[in-house]
């Protein structure tokens, strides 16, 4: 499971982080992601729970938050946001241009915020 993983790793950059700031119990974590990342926020979540049983971080509260993917056209430099049905072909609502637009978000995964004491 590919969000295991990545559940492992905000893991460690979260005891790293609370360890810098001598913070003992994690409240809440607020994750970003982008819309086309692949990642599924309910498996991300059901990992982060079987891991951080029995640890400082049990019990936290998790927020994900999803970031729209935002694509520039490669003819006229219009920035948008496909829809979910144009995601295939993401015609330019400046231009029309359908193909070979530049991706500028929406591949993204961060952490957001950590609240812990
Ligand atoms: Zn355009």
């Amino acid at each position: 499971m590919h969000e295991l993983s990545i559940a492992e790793s905000l893991i460690k950059i979260i005891g790293e982080e609370m360890a810098k700031h001598g913070l003992k119990k994690l409240l809440s974590v607020k994750i970003i992601y982008g819309q086309i990342s692949a990642i599924v926020p309910e498996a991300l979540e059901t990992a982060f729970e079987i891991l951080t049983v029995d640890t400082p971080f049990a019990g936290a509260k998790m927020e994900i938050e999803v970031k729209p993917m935002v694509v520039r056209c490669r003819q006229c430099g219009q920035e948008f946001s496909p829809s979910q049905e144009e995601r295939m072909i993401m015609p330019c609502p400046q231009c029309a241009t359908e193909f070979g637009h530049e991706i500028i978000s929406g591949r993204e995964l961060y952490i957001d915020n950590i609240e812990a004491e």
